[in-house]
């Protein structure tokens, strides 16, 4: 048994989770209906039964929205996930082939054991992970990862840590596939769901109990592997955001969380015009942000250069500022100090 950082542990890794750990997978939701209505069921307002694409927390319109994300953190992989993907089967097809045309590693989740859909994508799939919602008859799914393994896709299990079932440790086994466990996450929207069915927060918002129960899998389990919501948290994501980071032109300064921090210049549209005209024209490098929502603009730059040219951006009526903020497509600020 191996013993990750931030609680995890394993007894067998499967290739899309290794690339996960490193911070290489791009997640791809692609759509959030659902047949199935799992109280445990974590998936935000924003995307919960709409017919809504997005890749990481960019939303998707087209293509090219994916490549974007696929350059940005130059990703080695993708999880296709949702919601359920295989309601979407021609979409999910279609993304699998652009996805392979970027050489990366794909695997796909699914509540769904459907063997003519699996056959479908499998030319272009790496790796496929069954949840058996409420983690119930998980011997519906005997057939499917049997017909996955045939068409050379690594199957498995992977399930949250609602309860110990030791049907599907056994099955597993049987099967010689692997299980994956994730910790039980509470969310805005499973909060109150969670906690009628009796769990209580931990920390990072994981259940209380879930390593014991992941001990008992891990006791019975061949291939077994325990993810936390900590892990994802501190390990996952900030090694994403790293990648992230890294791909930003060099004026950005990358901090050990992987979040980025720049000068912002921000006012009225003319105001920022100008302002552009006179970075150019003295050579400092810069961004301009352009917010759809309330169609204005601003402009990232050097934090050296806004305070250089503080004076003169402030005689334009400017707000200046440095901000630390995700080097994601929803630029989250988490600080700000105003000059
Ligand atoms: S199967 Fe997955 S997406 Fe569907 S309701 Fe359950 S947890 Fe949510």
């Amino acid at each position: 048994m191996k013993d990750n950082e931030a609680g995890s542990f394993y007894t067998y890794l499967p290739e899309g989770c290794r690339m996960c750990r490193e911070g290489g997978k791009l997640v791809l939701f692609v759509t959030g209906e659902c047949i199935h209505s799992c109280f445990y069921c974590p998936i935000s307002e924003e995307r919960k039964n709409k017919d809504v694409v997005y890749a990481n927390e960019r939303p998707v319109r087209s293509e090219k929205d994916i490549i974007e994300e696929i350059e940005l953190m130059e990703a080695e992989g993708a999880s296709i996930t949702g919601g359920e993907p295989l309601l979407k089967p021609e979409r999910v097809l279609e993304y699998l082939k652009l996805l392979k045309d970027y050489d990366l590693h794909v695997h796909l989740y699914t509540s769904l054991p459907d063997g003519k859909k699996i056959e479908k994508i499998a030319p272009y799939l790496d790796e496929i992970r069954f949840h058996p919602v409420n983690l119930e008859k998980p011997e519906r799914f005997t057939s499917a990862i049997r017909l996955s393994k045939d068409l050379g896709l690594e199957a498995g299990f992977e399930i949250p840590a609602l309860k110990f079932q030791p049907k599907i440790a056994e099955l597993a086994n049987e099967l010689d596939c692997f299980l994956n466990l994730n910790e039980l996450e509470f969310s805005q929207t499973n909060y109150e769901n969670l906690v009628r069915h009796g769990y209580e927060v931990d920390d990072f918002y994981g259940a209380k109990g879930g390593r014991e129960i992941a001990e008992k899998y891990a006791s019975l389990t061949r291939k077994f592997h325990y993810c936390t919501a900590r892990f994802k948290d501190s390990v996952q994501l900030r090694k994403r955001l790293l990648r992230m980071a890294y791909n930003h032109p060099e004026f950005y300064l990358i901090t050990e969380d992987g979040t980025i921090m720049c000068g912002l210049i921000e006012g009225e549209r003319e105001k920022i015009q100008k302002a552009i005209e006179f970075l150019n024209m003295v050579g400092e490098h810069y961004r301009l942000v352009e917010n759809s929502k309330n169609e204005s603009l601003s402009i990232e730059t050097s934090i050296e250069a806004v305070k250089r040219w503080r004076n003169r951006f402030k005689d334009e009526s400017l707000r200046l500022s440095i901000i630390e903020r995700y080097p994601t497509y929803k630029r989250i600020i988490v600080e700000v100090e105003p000059l």
